[in-house]
């Protein structure tokens, strides 16, 4: 083979029981995964908001961040639910760039998976235990899973993998809201199906066991704008394109029908101040509309403690090294504002 096998990893139930959760904590992630969950189901009519930096960088900054979002969110709790966005793992178009901290734990250090997969664990765990948030990361690798499993409230399956077998059988397998996103060149039956797969049971192999899932009826879209033949992006969330895919949902008879709009990405054109638009533009739709209003859930965002992106090494605390991203006092501005809204 054309590669060094460079040591064996410790399994997911070793890592857990050496950084295992507390009793307390796990009781924090049950009660916000119903509170969740009844959004998905229409018994809330809570808000979600899965927002964060592009990817978490650095453990510091990404907890400041998330402390901020406690005190946001201790006031806007009667309408919105956040939850953090902890990108621990990257997808990368060319397969050049950061990978994310299950990779380089230091981005200005070399790879080095062990110490990627602790630093990860611990850093979900710290969210869960000192700012009792359950956050949302993006299952690049469904073996990696595990990892993590005791500490989400929520995943995504990213725009380049949910058109893949084992994501959506593993998705399937999953007791968490996983969010689907559209593909790259938009063909929203792509997502669909994707979403369908996840929302049966089946068997296959994960992790070298022969497993059965039972299916996730909490399967759902994720409208994150694409791409056209040339590599242009182009939106997805707007009026018409809501109303549409309400009409797919409904036809397709899938479960829970439900969409979160990612306001960055492809939709933004990574045009990371048009988000706050977006934002508003949605929850107009939804204003306007009732069929938007119960399809549309909440929103994705990607927000950090800077404004805008920088190179790895520019080391300016608190601003994204891969997508960019809105900073804090605008965010934290348009929180208050999407929950005067809804
Ligand atoms: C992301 O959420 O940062 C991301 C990479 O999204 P997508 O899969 O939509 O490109
Ligand atoms: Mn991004």
């Amino acid at each position: 083979m054309n590669m060094d096998f460079m040591r064996k990893l410790p399994i997911p139930m070793e890592i857990k029981r050496e950084f295992p959760i507390s009793k307390e904590m796990e009781k924090t992630r049950e009660m916000r995964d119903i509170e969740i969950k009844n959004v998905f189901t229409g018994k809330s009519d809570k808000f979600i908001l899965v927002i964060g930096p592009c990817s978490a960088d650095n453990s510091a900054s990404v907890l400041d961040y998330i402390s901020r979002l406690r005190v946001v969110q201790d006031k806007v709790k009667d309408r919105i639910i956040i939850i953090p966005r902890v990108y621990t793992n990257k997808p990368r178009t060319t397969g050049e760039g950061y990978k994310g901290m299950l990779h380089q734990p230091d981005p200005s250090h070399e790879a080095d998976m062990l110490h990627g997969i602790i630093a990860i664990r611990e850093l979900h765990m710290t969210a869960l235990k000192d700012y009792s948030f359950s956050c949302a990361d993006e299952m690049l690798y469904p073996d990696n899973h595990r990892y993590l499993s005791d500490l989400l409230a929520y995943v995504a399956i990213g725009a380049r993998s949910v058109e893949d077998q084992q994501h959506r059988l593993a998705a399937s397998g999953l007791n968490v809201p996983v969010g689907m996103k559209n593909p790259t060149e938009g063909d929203l039956t792509i997502m669909l199906n994707s979403i369908r797969a996840a929302q049966q049971g089946h068997r296959f192999i994960y992790r070298g066991w022969e497993v059965q899932s039972k299916g996730n009826k909490f399967a759902h879209a994720v409208l994150r704008g694409y791409t056209d033949y040339s590599g242009h992006p182009l939106p997805n969330y707007h009026y018409e394109n809501l109303q549409r895919l309400y009409a797919d949902y409904l036809a397709s008879g899938l479960q829970n029908p439900s969409v979160l709009v990612d306001t960055n990405h492809s939709n933004s054109g990574k045009m990371y101040l048009e988000q706050i638009r977006i934002a508003k533009d949605v929850l107009y739709s939804r204003k306007v509309n009732e069929d938007i209003r119960t399809l549309v859930k909440g929103l994705m965002i990607e927000s950090y403690i800077e404004d805008g992106a920088q190179k790895i090494g520019e080391n300016v605390y608190g601003k994204s090294i891969t997508d960019p991203c809105l900073g804090w006092e605008k965010t934290e501005k348009l929180i208050y504002e999407i929950a005067e809204s809804v």
